[in-house]
């Protein structure tokens, strides 16, 4: 099977790169570069330089017999969405609807799409299953569920089949150490206390300890990465063996907090890290984890790494190896 991995220079798309050339599928990346890097391409990657908002491009790449796609390309700061919809318009919404457009012009039947927990909004219960009404609270959470929208009216319609995964934290790189390129600005947590661990900040902030939770401060259901990338696989095969289209949430279900996550980074690190308390940031829910029953029993999918830890160590050791 030959996919094309759209985004596929990035952080999440480098490693759905992977794991799919680890398992025998022929890949083809399609980025534009503005945010991945050129060293997060493996060497049996056929590499297509372009952006989802060049319809032609896009139709060139779809005709060179791509059995399916994966699509990742997108923006993705929520905060940024908020300030600024017009750009979050235009990449996310008419350039997936460039990508939907040019697989049927080209008889594409599968798309894996990265969608996101933004999805949801502000979690009515907890954990958040697949059955949670879709109300986004940010721009960007918006997007995310406007194309998971049109996917299923172009698959009622015979155009093509989807699988919308939406990501919880998505954190950790590949334990080999085979991806190499680091997000620029970065505005995650976890790439930011590797900033502080670096000295490349001066510190940080953890947003809010006055929530009702454990500690005080959000929890989280982070998920690495690799992790992440086998469910890609894994939905591809589905899509293609059975025909079905479908949304699953994809975390481990567990919560972590804020300062449990930067208590494992010092423990890691074998260091204090220089960081403060600051107000609790806009739209940010106290808890939220993920019901992942539905990828399991649909896909199999079952995280390999549920201790923190372990995956900031995979973190930790790409930083110690670059400074
Ligand atoms: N967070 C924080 N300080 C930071 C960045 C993030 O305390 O500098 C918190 C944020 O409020 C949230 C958690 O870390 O509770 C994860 O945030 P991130 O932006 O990584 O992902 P999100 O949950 O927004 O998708």
């Amino acid at each position: 099977m030959r996919v094309l991995v759209i985004g596929g220079a990035g952080y999440i798309g480098s490693h759905v790169q992977k794991q799919l050339l680890e398992e025998g599928f022929d890949v083809a990346v399609f980025d534009d570069l503005s945010t991945g890097s050129e060293i997060n391409l493996l060497p049996q990657t056929e590499f297509i330089r372009g952006s989802i908002l060049d319809k032609d491009a896009l139709n060139e790449a779809m005709g060179r017999h791509i059995d399916g796609v994966v699509h990742l390309a997108a923006k993705k700061a929520v905060g940024e969405s908020m300030l600024c919809p017009e750009i979050y318009a235009e990449n996310n919404i008419c350039g997936s609807l460039n990508i939907l457009n040019a697989m049927a012009a080209n008889g594409v039947r599968h798309i894996v799409f990265s969608s996101s927990a933004a999805v949801y909004g502000m979690p009515q219960y907890i954990p958040v299953d697949e059955k949670h009404p879709i109300r986004p609270i940010n721009y960007y959470g918006y997007t995310k569920a406007a194309i998971e929208e049109n996917m299923r009216w172009y698959s009622q319609l015979g155009k093509l089949n989807y699988a919308a995964l939406r990501y919880f934290n998505a954190v950790g790189y590949a334990a080999d150490g085979s991806i190499r390129g680091k997000e620029k600005n970065p505005q995650n947590l976890m790439p930011i206390i590797m900033e502080a661990a670096t000295g490349k900040r001066e510190k940080f902030s953890i947003f809010g300890n006055d929530y009702d939770t454990p500690d005080g401060t959000c929890i989280r259901d982070y998920v690495h990465v690799s992790d992440l990338a086998k469910a890609h696989t894994l939905a591809l095969k589905k899509l293609a063996a059975d025909n079905v289209s479908f949304a699953v949430n994809l975390g481990t279900g567990k919560g972590t907090s804020v300062k449990e996550i930067v208590d494992a980074a010092e423990k890691v690190i074998g260091k204090k890290l220089n960081y403060d308390y600051a107000p609790r940031r806009a739209g940010d829910p106290a808890i939220l984890t993920a019901g992942a029953g539905l990828a399991r029993e649909l896909l199999g999918w079952q995280p390999e790494y549920t201790d923190v830890e372990k995956i900031i160590q995979t973190v930790w050791n790409l930083e110690q190896e670059q400074n």
